[in-house]
């Protein structure tokens, strides 16, 4: 059996991984997917972490261009990562596996309330833990979110999950003659300012130690190579 060398780690899903084509809403063939892909790295024995964005329902920000106040467009933007956290979560119960959403706000009817030992005792226990509602705070990002819980939950590392296959200096999509880095210092991410991740999530992993794998979610068997360790995608790490 290959053998995975994190045994704990954070999956950071953006919500547009859930959407498909169309880049918005959820579409089922898509997380049926994703959840296959997980449960590829899961039967390796990796305890697993996963936190949700809602940008394929909600962001914020556009909320609050087009009029809505900041603070509740940020609270809209977070229920969004409650609606997908229950989709991933149908998708990968019918494949088996079990899991629990915990959520930064309080919804008691639909998940459990965030409980950092509650979800180590979920890890420990082989639950895939779906952890929604960003930090509970607006102003934030679940990229955030992401840098928090892996510190709280002491995971080895951030699985950066994308539609492009790493970093690069300039968009590829915009720019096909871009070069990939295939590893990033935390300042040298901060100093170019680069935008895969906010700078306040990676402050935080920089601080903590935590690295980051940015790779690309839609090829399949993808996730599973990094966990045992190919070099693909790129690593932001320390120096
Ligand atoms: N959000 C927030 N606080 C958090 C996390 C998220 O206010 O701690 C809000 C914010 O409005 C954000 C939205 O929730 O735009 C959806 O999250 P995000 O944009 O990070 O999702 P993703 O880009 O990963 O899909």
């Amino acid at each position: 059996m290959e053998k995975p060398i994190y045994k704990r780690i954070l999956l950071k899903l953006g919500g547009e991984s859930l959407s498909g084509e169309k880049g918005y809403g959820i579409d089922i063939q898509k997380i049926n997917f994703i959840s296959k892909e997980i449960i590829e790295i899961k039967k390796l024995g990796v305890q697993i972490a996963i936190v949700i964005g809602g940008g394929n329902i909600f962001r914020g920000q556009e909320g609050s261009e087009k009029g809505i106040n900041r603070v509740s467009a940020d609270y809209m933007g977070m229920l969004a990562t409650a609606i997908n956290a229950l989709a991933l979560q149908d998708s990968l119960e019918k494949l088996n596996v079990e899991t629990r959403v915990q959520t930064a706000i309080e919804m008691k009817a639909i998940a459990e309330p965030y409980i950092r030992r509650r979800a180590i005792r979920h890890l420990q226990k082989d639950r895939i833990v779906i952890l929604a509602a960003g930090t509970g705070n607006p102003y934030f990002t679940t990229d955030t979110a992401a840098a928090l819980r892996a510190i709280e939950l002491n995971t080895e590392a951030i699985l950066k999950a994308t539609k492009v296959d790493g970093i690069y200096e300039s968009d590829p999509l915009k720019n096909s003659k871009a070069v990939k880095f295939s590893k990033l210092g935390f300042l040298e991410f901060l100093n170019k300012g680069l935008k895969v991740m906010d700078a306040t999530s990676i402050s935080l992993c920089m601080e903590n130690n935590i690295p980051v794998i940015v790779f690309n979610l839609n090829i399949a068997g993808n996730i599973k190579r990094v966990i045992v360790g190919e070099k693909i995608g790129t690593i932001v790490k320390g120096e």
